[in-house]
């Protein structure tokens, strides 16, 4: 594995989210809604930093592989959301890869009639994007590698390391969580 970003740099990337947001919303009440799974350790630091009134809440969003389709079908949960009608809602999730997570979320949040509508991502890969919607707030770009920690996961492990790290590709074959279920 290699190291990309230090626990100080995405704390300090993390701090710089937080003053643009502050500055942009000049003490209006927000609602920050993370999506699940990836974003829960950004989410958590996020809004620690942040000064303003603020509701905060969680959606589901994950990939349907069906045998036949290229890119998976997208399920989003939103029962764990509060109301955001008539509401500033700013939806933060951990990477932005293509684009079509987050242009497909914010698609079905605008049908629940926010007030406003915006987007946060911490990383954002260069050079993959294929949808013309851009997050209105990015910590950081990074090289198009597959990446872990911080949240994000490989076969449902690292999401806790508290740094960036890149897979080399001889990490990406063996599942990483094997050893804990023990032979057979
Ligand atoms: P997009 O729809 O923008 O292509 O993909 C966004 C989602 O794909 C992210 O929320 C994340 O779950 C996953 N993803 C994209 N790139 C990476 C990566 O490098 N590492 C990990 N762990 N997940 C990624
Ligand atoms: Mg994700």
């Amino acid at each position: 594995m290699k190291r990309l970003l230090t626990e100080d740099q995405l704390r300090e990337g993390v701090q710089r989210l937080a003053h643009e947001i502050g500055d942009s919303y000049a003490g209006r009440p927000l609602t920050i809604v993370g999506i699940l799974t990836g974003s829960v350790v950004l989410l958590a630091d996020l809004i620690r930093e942040l000064n303003l009134p603020l509701r905060v809440g969680v959606v589901q969003a994950r990939s349907y592989h069906g045998a036949t389709t290229e890119r998976g079908e997208l399920i989003i949960n939103s029962d764990l959301m509060p109301d955001i009608k008539d509401r500033d809602v700013l939806l933060v999730d951990d990477i932005f890869d293509t684009g079509h997570t987050l242009v497909e979320v914010v698609a079905k949040m605008r049908e629940l009639q926010p007030r406003s509508i915006r987007s946060l991502v911490l990383f954002r890969k260069e050079g993959r994007q294929q949808v013309k919607h851009d997050p209105d707030f990015v910590g950081f770009s990074i090289p198009d590698k597959f990446v872990v920690g911080y949240g994000l996961d490989y076969e449902d492990a690292y999401r806790h390391l508290p740094y960036l790290a890149a897979l080399e590709e001889n990490e990406i074959n063996d599942h990483p969580l094997d050893g804990e279920r023990g032979a057979g």
